[in-house]
């Protein structure tokens, strides 16, 4: 029962060519991008004969798009916990772009404080620092920080306007204690950002419970397809002020001189949006919704796999917590052979797809690995003269709930 959703994925009989014979691909880079599923593109294919710009247009499809867009727009919002009359979703097209637009729409200063951690995807970290100053919740060589070290920053001065945490790491599965993380900064009148690029497709998230303001996450990681991911805002923080995206959609009027924005959302929703995309990630989320609890069922299966898999190869060095609640996601180095020929040679030589690097997270990496500051420093020297690749780096190896078990046995072979 727990064999997972695999033959409900396209491409999950993928061939590919080991030693000239073809051999079924393994994919564990769940973590940068899934495959749809097969009831995503049933979704889209009963779509595509609507397909049509929405909103103004008149016409029969012009309406059902209309429609199915903002039936969307409320499945997403309930999809992540969050009651439409409160809080609103938006589609950026991914993660990235949600956490750009909200790190503006916000109206922050360079006074302004935002509380974010060493685990953060730099999607989460960078946005941030464009706008704010911000503090950063360190992480201890295991790579996790407590709660209390995330109630230090919150009460340290200047009292901080915005907490920015990531629900679950893209680098260790590493899940942060969210619920007691968010009950600090509401306490404290903090604004909370949750980056939930790697937790939505994992977890069931409740936004109104948690009591988030700001939820961000992609569509590629959960089974859609790329360019439309969600972003759930508390509608009182897009009320006023000028949208990220300006252009047509976003006003009520427009003189030589003079612009009237329109009313949320849709002054968040300037330019034709991406509707199949938005279509696509609602059947997404329906059927992530559906299977929650069998799928915390195989990945906690495939989190005990992988842990026992990689303990049994000789000279592997994990990289983060190897205990407690996880996502199925594992980063680790191997003795004696760099990290991208680890990552090649299994790709050639066993037909697995994993990743190699730093995962967007080169902060977390340099803590993971126990660097001092001058040894940051001299890769940032380096990379500055052209000399990127002499970052320190791992190998990721990341499922999603339809990840079969079988895949983790092959990886635990090649290793
Ligand atoms: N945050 C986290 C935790 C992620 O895992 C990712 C994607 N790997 C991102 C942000 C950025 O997502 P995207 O590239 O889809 O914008």
């Amino acid at each position: 029962g727990t064999s997972s959703r695999r033959d409900a994925l396209v491409g999950a009989d993928l061939l590919v060519p080991v030693g000239g014979e073809p051999r079924r691909y393994v994919d564990l880079d769940a973590a940068a991008t899934t495959s749809a599923s097969e009831g995503v593109v049933r979704a889209v294919q009963e779509f595509l004969p609507w397909y049509s710009s929405v909103h103004r247009g008149a016409g029969a499809k012009s309406r059902v798009t209309s429609a199915r867009y903002e039936q969307a727009r409320e499945a997403l919002t309930r999809f992540v916990g969050a009651d439409p009359s409160t809080h609103v979703a938006l589609f950026p097209a991914n993660t990235t772009e949600g956490l750009n637009l909200i790190a503006f729409r916000l109206g922050l200063t360079r006074d302004d404080v935002v509380v974010t951690t060493a685990v953060e995807h730099h999607a989460n970290l960078l946005p941030w620092r464009r706008h704010a100053r911000v503090r950063v919740v360190d992480v201890d060589r295991s790579g996790t920080y407590d709660v209390d070290a995330v109630i230090a920053a919150l009460d340290a001065r200047p009292t901080p306007r915005v907490l920015a945490v990531s629900g679950a790491s893209n680098v260790t599965g590493w899940l942060p204690d969210l619920a007691a993380i968010t009950a600090a900064a509401r306490a404290r009148g903090v604004l909370v950002v949750v980056d939930g690029a790697q937790l939505v497709p994992h977890r069931p998230v409740d936004v109104a419970a948690l009591g988030i303001d700001v939820l961000a996450w992609s569509g590629h990681k959960m089974f859609a397809p790329f360019g439309a991911g969600g972003l759930v805002v508390d509608r009182r923080l897009l009320a006023e002020g000028e949208p990220f995206l300006v252009g047509g959609g976003a006003v009520k009027a427009v003189s030589h001189t003079d612009v009237v924005w329109a009313d949320t959302p849709d002054r968040d929703d300037a330019g034709t949006p991406n509707v199949i995309g938005v279509v696509a990630l609602a059947a997404a989320a329906e059927e992530l919704l559906a299977a929650a609890g069998r799928n915390r069922l195989h990945e906690d299966l495939l989190v005990r796999a992988l842990d026992d898999e990689l303990a049994t190869v000789p000279g592997l060095r994990r990289l983060g917590p190897t205990t407690g609640d996880r996502l199925p996601v594992a980063a680790f180095v191997v003795d004696g052979m760099p990290h991208e020929e680890v990552a090649e040679r299994l790709a050639r030589e066993y037909g697995i797809g994993v990743r190699s690097g730093c995962f967007c997270a080169h902060p977390y990496l340099s803590r993971l690995f126990g660097l001092t500051p001058a040894e940051v420093q001299q890769f940032h020297d380096d990379a500055r003269v052209g000399r990127a690749d002499r970052l320190p780096g791992a190998v990721r190896v990341s499922c999603s709930s339809a990840t079969p078990l079988a895949d983790v046995a092959t990886l635990g072979e090649a290793l």
